[in-house]
């Protein structure tokens, strides 16, 4: 199965004309969108220029120009990126793709890279959504060529410590591929970001991603165990500890350093036994803040669900749920029976709290079901609602609780404002909080609007309403980002939320671990 070189995911599994009826009807009804799908440009529509440099022998042999490899691999998965690559103004693309099989081919391409002046983007699943796949900007013109590494062939699980609970993987492993090595042994890596489909380790851990449980690990920083890094100035593997204090933690110098400093190729990863019980309820609100304040008091009594997903009345007619108010849904996963009489404290503390609970099954309690799956497919309707002509994009941020109600109240005022100003018509803003801790909670933002007149003034619509939602975040002491990290697009919003002193910081790892800057330019502001 081939992946798409345009937008979400497999080709095979793309939206067609025919799935993508009911919602063309009602996407025309509500925004006046086109009824049919835009057409995917052929290969030959794209401008894919010359190599501008050749490569030594060693790395032809796992080099490809393979057009559809080459667009795919300009950009990665975000709005802006399916736009660019439907309308064939993509960024110009690398000038060859190479796919390392082992570490020694990584070497010599970092070692051809340094001494050629040619940048090298590392690239994992491709999902970015923030440009940090991108293989041109103003910097291009500072560097003879540009390699997109692809390590999606190094994807083996190497060793499995079943006593200490850790495994090893090779860091281009994808997420489905990394569950299906574990499977046999009944054991779980348990981080599963919305883009597990097509997102690689490698990535998660250069972008500390977050996985759709709600509480406890929340993101892969708690999951990584020890990692090993190529860099052009040399390697750093650090050390398979449970904990240390023994001074500043050298895995958190490549958590999130989104391959400005080196390419991560293998990883000690924590996994879990199986979970052997879960339990499951729907819990309505009045509304999206009293369902937060709820989820609050839930987890500051210690209590710690697997889910605990608060949607507001927007986000559950997207995704198709029926709600008079907010729903959060809640789970819980342990060994039984205790998983059964969590569930039941957590739903008397939350009806005690404005709640009205129904576990699943019960009338009206199978929406959990529903949403889970809809959620699953969310990436391919999104290309689908793209090619409609739509602007559908999400923003996703973290903050302390004391502060959540004016954010929240600040985004609903200033981004509808901002889709009016940009589209002329009202839009549709939705809400949900995706993560919850004792101190703060993150919430996920996802707007619908009308476009414009062709699929290209989508990306300047968007951009505007991306730039309000930004300002509005920072302006309200939350961050550019809870998981979908900094890449090139939060550059100007992450420098400002960062203590100067640790920028510099930053910027002196970026000298001693790529002496000659090859690696990822502009991504974090390096
Ligand atoms: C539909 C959709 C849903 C998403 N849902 C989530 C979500 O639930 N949670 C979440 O956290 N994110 C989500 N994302 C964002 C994205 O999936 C994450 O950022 C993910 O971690 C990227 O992994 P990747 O393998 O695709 O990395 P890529 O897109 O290939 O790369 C991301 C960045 O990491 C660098 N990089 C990649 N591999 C390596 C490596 N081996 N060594 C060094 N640097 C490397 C790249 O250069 C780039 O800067 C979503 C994206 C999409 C499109």
């Amino acid at each position: 199965v081939r992946r798409s070189y345009w937008g979400w995911g497999y080709e095979d599994k793309a939206l067609s004309e025919r799935d993508v009826e009911p919602l063309a009807r009602l996407a025309h009804a509500a925004f006046g969108a086109s009824p049919v799908l835009a057409p995917i440009p052929p290969l030959e529509a794209y401008d894919v220029p010359a190599p501008s440099f050749s490569l030594p022998r060693t790395l032809e042999r796992i080099a490809t120009r393979d057009p559809a490899e080459l667009v795919r691999h300009s950009c990665g998965a975000s709005l802006k990126d399916v736009l660019r690559k439907l309308t064939t103004a993509i960024p110009r693309p690398p000038d060859y793709v190479l796919y390392p099989e082992a570490e020694s081919e990584i070497e010599a391409a970092l070692e051809f890279a340094h001494s050629h002046r040619v940048a090298v983007v590392p690239y994992g699943g491709g999902s970015s959504v923030v440009g940090g796949v991108d293989t041109d900007g103003e910097w291009r013109s500072a560097y003879s060529g540009v390699l997109s590494i692809d390590i999606s062939r190094m994807a083996r699980l190497v060793e499995l410590d079943e006593w200490s609970l850790a495994a090893r993987f090779q860091a281009g492993v994808l997420g489905p591929a990394i569950e299906e090595q574990l499977r046999p042994y009944g054991l779980t890596l348990r981080h599963f970001p919305q883009s597990f489909e097509c997102s690689s380790l490698g990535g998660w851990v250069a972008t500390r991603s977050g996985g759709h449980y709600a509480t406890q690990a929340t993101h892969i920083d708690d999951l990584v165990e020890s990692v090993r890094v190529l860099a052009p100035s040399g390697i750093l593997e650090t050390r398979r500890l449970p904990a240390s204090g023994a001074g500043p933690d050298p895995n958190r110098s490549i958590l999130g350093s989104e391959g400005t400093l080196g390419i991560i190729t293998e990883a000690w990863v924590r996994v879990q036994r199986r979970p052997a019980a879960r339990a499951r309820a729907e819990v309505s609100f009045k509304d999206f803040l009293a369902g937060a304040k709820a989820l609050k008091e839930l987890v500051q009594a210690g209590f710690r669900p697997a889910n605990c997903r608060v949607i507001d009345d927007v986000e559950a007619a997207l995704n198709g749920v029926p709600s008079r108010g907010a729903l959060m849904f809640l789970s819980f996963e342990s060994p039984e029976p205790v998983v059964d009489r969590l569930l039941d404290s957590a739903l008397e503390l939350l009806a005690a709290n404005g709640g009205d609970p129904k576990h699943e099954g019960q009338r009206g309690g199978g929406s959990f079901a529903h949403y889970r799956e809809s959620f699953m497919r969310a990436p391919y309707v999104r290309d689908a609602i793209v090619r409609l002509g739509l602007v559908t994009e999400t923003f996703e941020t973290a903050v302390t609780w004391d502060r959540l109600d004016h954010l929240v109240h600040a985004v609903k005022d200033k981004v509808p404002k901002a889709i009016r100003e940009a589209t002329g018509k009202d839009g549709l803003v939705a809400a949900r909080i995706t993560h919850a801790y004792p101190d703060g909670a993150a919430p996920y933002f996802t707007v619908v609007a009308a476009g414009g007149t062709t699929l290209s003034d989508n990306v300047t619509i968007w951009e505007q309403v991306k730039q309000a939602a930004s300002e509005t975040v920072i302006s309200h002491g939350a961050t550019i980002t809870h998981h979908h990290a900094v890449g090139r697009d939060h550059v100007p919003w992450f420098v400002r939320e960062q203590p100067p002193l640790w920028h510099r910081t930053l910027g002196s790892l970026k000298s001693l671990y790529d002496p000659g800057r090859i690696l990822n330019p502009g991504v974090l502001g390096l």
